[in-house]
């Protein structure tokens, strides 16, 4: 199973299709489609340093 959702970057529209349903616009990938980790982590150290707690 791949992960590639795609994203309309005029309308913030979700498709798999490579042009927006809506605006017939090239849809770009908002995350690369193997994810690290270590990003992960790196953001915690980020949010954990600057005392927040990320809600996502
Ligand atoms: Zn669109």
């Amino acid at each position: 199973m791949t992960w590639l959702i795609r994203k309309c970057p005029v309308d913030g529209t979700y498709t798999f299709q490579e042009k927006c349903p809506k605006c017939n616009t090239p849809t770009i990938v908002p995350h690369p489609p193997r994810f690290s980790p270590e990003d992960k982590y790196v953001k915690y150290r980020i949010e954990a340093k600057k005392g927040i707690k990320l809600n996502c």
